[in-house]
């Protein structure tokens, strides 16, 4: 699962995140998961 910075737009790996969630680069803590980008859109 990929996390993605809302502020500055860089990519996150979850185990950056683990013990607090904050982005590395910028320091944000606005973070959210990023979706599977070019990948199969699974229907439910
Ligand atoms: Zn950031």
């Amino acid at each position: 699962m990929a996390y993605k910075c809302f502020s500055c737009g860089k990519n996150i790996k979850e185990e950056h995140i683990k013990k607090k969630v904050r982005c590395i680069y910028c320091g944000s803590k606005i973070i959210f998961k990023e979706r599977s980008v070019g990948t199969k859109v699974l229907a439910r």
